[in-house]
Formats: C-alpha cells, sequence, structure tokens
C-alpha cells in the first residue's frame, strides 16, 4: 500500500491490535509502519465499557504507547456528540457501565442516574451493561415515552469474552427500542455520527487521506464505506477470506491482509484475491 496518501488511519482496536489481551502479530510492527510514514494513528472501539484512560493502560501493556486523545470508545463519541448537542444540566439517565458514565462526567455533564431517577429526564443514553434489568429497561422506557431523546453508544450484538459471546449492548438496544417504540441515534460503527466527529476533530476532510481499518465486515467495513474513506480488513480477527471473497465488488475493501503488517505492506486488495 502506498502510504504516502495518508494522513490519518482509524484502528480498530479487538481483532487488530488485541485479542483479549493478547497483542495480535504484526500489530505492533504495523502501527510502526504507519508512525514511520507520518500517519497519524487512532484507535476506535465500539466497547462502551472501559474508560479511554483504561485502553491507554491496556495497550501500554503490550508495547504500544498512546495518549489518551488517540483513543476513541462508542462512549466517549457519545460524550463528544452530548457535548455539541445538549446542555450540561441536561438530565441523563444511563443505561451502561463505567465507561459511560466516567466519559460522561469528564465533558461536564453533573446530572447523571443510572439507578432511578424523578422526571424529567432529557436523554436516555443506552450501550453494554451487564447489570441491565427489568427496572432499567422500565426507566428508560417511561423516559423515552415522555419525551427524552434516545441515544445508543452501540449497537453490537454480541459480545466476545474469554468464554465465548455474551449478548452485546445491543441487546439492550434493542429491548428499549421495543419497549418505547423509538428508533435511538446509534454513535458507533456501522453508523457514523462517531466518526465524523473524530475528522471533525482532527479537521480532516478529505477522505481520500483517511484509512479505517478492522476486522469485521457488518461494523468496520460497512461504516468506512458509508464514510467513504479508504478500507482496509485484517483476517486476525472474525473475518475469513472466504466472506470476504463473498462480498459484492462495491463491498469489498480496498485492502486486506493476514494481519495489520500484512495488510500495510501488501499489494491490494484486487491484485490479490
Ligand atoms: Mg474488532
Amino acid at each position: 500500500m502506498e502510504l504516502s496518501s495518508i494522513k490519518l488511519a482509524i484502528l480498530d482496536i479487538d481483532g487488530v491490535v488485541i485479542k483479549g489481551r493478547t497483542p495480535i502479530p504484526g500489530a505492533t510492527k504495523g502501527i510502526r509502519l504507519l508512525e514511520e510514514n507520518n500517519v497519524k494513528v487512532i484507535y476506535l472501539t465500539n466497547n462502551s465499557t472501559r474508560p479511554r484512560k483504561r485502553i491507554v493502560g491496556l495497550l501500554k501493556e503490550i508495547g504500544i504507547n498512546v495518549s489518551v486523545y488517540d483513543v476513541f470508545t462508542s462512549s466517549y463519541l457519545t460524550a463528544l456528540y452530548l457535548d455539541k448537542e445538549a446542555n450540561k444540566n441536561d438530565r441523563i439517565f444511563i443505561i451502561g457501565e463505567e465507561g459511560i458514565v466516567y466519559e460522561l462526567e469528564e465533558m461536564g455533564f453533573q446530572n447523571l442516574f443510572w439507578s432511578n431517577y424523578e422526571p424529567p429526564i432529557d436523554y436516555v443514553i443506552v450501550g453494554m451493561d451487564k447489570n441491565f434489568n427489568f427496572q432499567k429497561l422500565t426507566y428508560a422506557q417511561h423516559a423515552i415515552l415522555s419525551g427524552a431523546k434516545f441515544i445508543a453508544t452501540n449497537t453490537d450484538p454480541t459480545f466476545p469474552t474469554e468464554n465465548g459471546l455474551i449478548p452485546g449492548g445491543g441487546s439492550i438496544v434493542k429491548a428499549v427500542e421495543i419497549a418505547s417504540k423509538k428508533q435511538p441515534i446509534i454513535i458507533g460503527k456501522p453508523e457514523i455520527v462517531g466518526l465524523r466527529l473524530i475528522l471533525n476533530k482532527f479537521k480532516i476532510s478529505d477522505l481520500e487521506n483517511v484509512i479505517f481499518i478492522g476486522d469485521r465486515i457488518e461494523t468496520d467495513l460497512i461504516a468506512g464505506k458509508r464514510l467513504g474513506c479508504k478500507t482496509g480488513i485484517v483476517l486476525s480477527g472474525v473475518t475469513t477470506k472466504d466472506e470476504l471473497e463473498k462480498l459484492e465488488n462495491s463491498l469489498k475493501p480496498d485492502f486486506y491482509g493476514e494481519n495489520l503488517l500484512d495488510l500495510l505492506g501488501g499489494k491490494n486488495y484486487g491484485d490479490r484475491i
């Protein structure tokens, strides 16, 4: 791949850089190659549960030094979205974990509720919550039916753990959607609300200079295509080469590789398949 035309590389984390807590071969060398070529590297995950500083620590453990300003989670992007759209004293009900509460607090929002509330509520934010229950669902339903705006951090149906799949934030979002008969505004991939906020932050308008590299077709690749930037898929996560070959041509990524280093050093998709 010709790296001189790329200014910004957006890397998905799980399946591209790490798997669980294990570094993926070729990832750190790939990141170094990008940086040596003066490509700004940032990290993006739909996982809403962790504060960004925790992800910085996780990456540091495997030898990747990154500033908290270069890590974007669906929770932080939700906070950035609300920073533009909401007032700091708006009342916000959260179905979610530490990541969402922390990022909203950091952004200056003061009226946050996550177990109960007194009406009115201006925003209901829904993400992954391992303590989700009927009562929280009822609170969210009542708030939305009373006019609160409904925001989903992400809609991943499942969530990978070391012991296999568990329900993801999307399963909880669906429950709220059905109970409230309202569609949420979705911040994370494959929607591009969050990606646009990132491009604004780095003042990048020419999408030709941007590549989005991930391991999932239905989130990473679709988001990149919708945004209109260059796209790359690594086979070090969930997608197989077979699945890439079956995609119709307009959906195929611009680049792919066994891992990040392979993708960056390899030829483009059309040459290799
Ligand atoms: Mg991934």
